[in-house]
Order: structure tokens, then C-alpha cells, then sequence
């Protein structure tokens, strides 16, 4: 039998030996307190992160701060997938663009009732596709509906042309 198994296990306790040594040295202490450090600071920052933003988007800011305390990690990532979608100051603006274009829809203009795009309401033509949205008052040129037979303007009779007389 030869003695090589042996003397390859002697040799084999040397790697050892330098682990068990490096795992003792101060080196690997101090860096292994570093990522300790480093995780705790993360989770710092992320707890503060989760705050703001929780605040930001009108989420109840203080609950969600004190989730992502108690769950490190996990209570931030619980909050990145129920968050509400967006900003509250951009939800805002949106609802005030929304309502100054139903205001404006109101008002001033309505669809053409060929191409069905937004026309002025004192268009007497379609810019889009041509279509006679008004015809001109004979008498004031103000635009009138089409099956308007008086002017509401100035009180022409649209066919007579004679104006009413009160
Ligand atoms: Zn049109
Ligand atoms: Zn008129």
C-alpha cells in the first residue's frame, strides 16, 4: 500500500489552516461590520425613501414608514407594489387640465357631425372635412344653425329677409 493517501491529507490540513486563520483576522471582522453597516444604512434610506414618497402620492406616509422599519427590505417592497400609481400633485394637474377641457368642450366648441373632430362653435366649415357646420345670418353674418330660420342675433327672418319688429 502506498502512503500517499496519507501524505495527501496532511497536505490537505495546510488550506484549512489558512481559512481557520483568515477567518480569525481583523480584516475579515471589520469588512464583515462593514456590510453590516451597510445593510443597516440601506434600510435607513429606504425607510426614509418609503416615507416620502407614501407622502407624495397621498399613501398614509407614517404607516408605510413604520412597515418598512419593522420589515427591512421587505415592507419597502410591499409598498413598491400597492403604491397609488402617481404623484398627487400630478393627479391634480390632470384633474384641472380634465375639467378646463370639459369647460372647453362646453363652451366653445362641439364635434363636427361628419368626422366627428372638434370644430369651434362659430365655424361656419369644418377645417377637417369641409362639412357646412353653419350657415351665415343673411343680415349680421353671425353664424346660425342650420334650421334656424331667425337670426337670434339680430332678428332677421332668414328666408324674407325682413326683421322682426317688437
Ligand atoms: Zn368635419
Ligand atoms: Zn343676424
Amino acid at each position: 500500500m502506498s502512503r500517499a493517501p496519507f501524505s495527501l491529507l496532511l497536505q490537505d490540513s495546510d488550506p484549512f489552516q489558512i481559512i481557520s486563520n483568515f477567518l480569525d483576522s481583523p480584516v475579515l471582522r471589520i469588512s464583515g461590520q462593514l456590510i453590516v453597516l451597510l445593510f443597516v444604512v440601506l434600510w435607513i434610506a429606504l425607510v426614509y425613501w418609503t416615507y416620502t414618497d407614501a407622502g407624495r402620492r397621498g399613501a398614509t406616509s407614517l404607516l408605510w414608514g413604520i412597515v418598512a422599519v419593522i420589515f427591512p427590505y421587505v415592507g419597502t417592497l410591499i409598498y413598491l407594489i400597492v403604491r397609488p400609481p402617481e404623484y398627487l400633485d400630478e393627479s391634480r394637474e390632470r384633474e384641472l387640465e380634465t375639467a378646463v377641457l370639459e369647460r372647453e368642450l362646453r363652451n366653445n366648441t362641439l364635434l363636427c357631425p361628419n368626422c366627428r373632430n372638434l370644430v369651434e362653435k362659430e365655424f361656419l366649415i369644418c377645417p377637417t372635412c369641409a362639412w357646412e357646420l353653419k350657415k351665415p345670418c343673411i343680415n349680421c353674418d353671425r353664424p346660425l344653425n342650420q334650421e334656424w330660420g331667425l337670426c337670434p342675433y339680430c332678428g332677421t327672418d332668414q328666408r324674407s329677409g325682413k326683421k322682426m319688429t317688437w
